[in-house]
């Protein structure tokens, strides 16, 4: 039986897609086989950050009803990695479906050691859904308190639809000087601190050339930062 995890914040651009990426690869590198879903519906870029640009069928047309889910698996350049990708233009959006979501991703379940999906922040109904598809959760936050502070809104709701919420993820950390340190931020935060994912220039590069830092960089201090997510993700089981 596969694990199904929501990677979910309060705000965007916090790291929900870098992170889901990275971790992807990451666990698919240490033998396990990875589905990775992007459920952020309206604004889908996972396929970029994965180095997928030829997919024709996508999430998208099966919840549009329009298409089966296993013909919008695709195989990427990593090892173990699968991708579920969105479509990006508006068309697909609106005949897509949000609320299809947790029925399709729960019914691969057991073709996967693990699911990830790539969350919209918030809480709005495609939020829900994306977030409700998954039975745990890594909540990814920025140092900065309104981060926290609505990272930990999203985590105090999933907690209470059922899922396990894993712990935070600190990304960007070292970005100012003004950043909240991993000590107080697990004090805010009240769940676990899974890992601290520094500022680093090798994750923005990996993203743009479709090669997650992992891979892209490994021995950069956030490629080496997003291997050890990956072993406490592991050792959570
Ligand atoms: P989200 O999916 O939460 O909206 P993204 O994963 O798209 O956020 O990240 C937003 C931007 O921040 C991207 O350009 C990404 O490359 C960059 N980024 C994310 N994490 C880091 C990091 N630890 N160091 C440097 N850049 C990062
Ligand atoms: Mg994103």
């Amino acid at each position: 039986m596969g694990r199904i995890i929501s990677i979910v914040s309060g705000k965007g651009g916090t790291g929900k897609t870098t992170l889901t990426a990275n971790l992807s690869v990451a666990l698919g590198s240490l033998g396990k086989s990875v589905l990775a879903v992007d459920g952020d519906l309206t604004m889908a870029n996972l396929s970029l950050v994965l180095g997928v640009d030829d997919a024709e069928v996508t999430l998208h047309d099966v919840l549009a009803g329009e298409a089966d889910v296993k013909d919008a698996i695709y195989i990427t350049q990593f090892e173990n990695v699968h991708l579920l990708p969105g479509a990006v233009d508006w068309e697909h959006v609106l005949k897509a479906d949000p609320r299809k979501l947790p029925e399709t991703i729960k019914s691969l379940k057991d073709d996967f050691d693990f699911i990830l999906i790539d969350c919209p922040a918030g809480l709005q109904l495609d939020a829900m859904s994306a977030m409700l598809s998954g039975e745990e959760a890594i909540l990814v936050t920025n140092p900065e308190i309104s981060c926290l502070t609505d990272t930990m809104k999203v985590g105090i709701v999933l907690k209470k639809a059922g899922l396990a919420i894993l712990g935070f993820v600190l990304n960007r950390y070292g970005r100012t000087e003004r950043d909240i340190p991993p000590e107080a931020a697990e004090e805010v935060m009240e769940v676990p601190l899974l890992a601290v994912i520094p500022e680093d220039p090798a994750i923005r590069e990996g993203t743009l050339e479709g090669i997650p830092a992992v891979k892209y960089k490994p021995e950069s201090e956030g490629a080496k930062a997003f291997m050890k997510l990956a072993e406490e993700v592991l050792r959570l089981a």
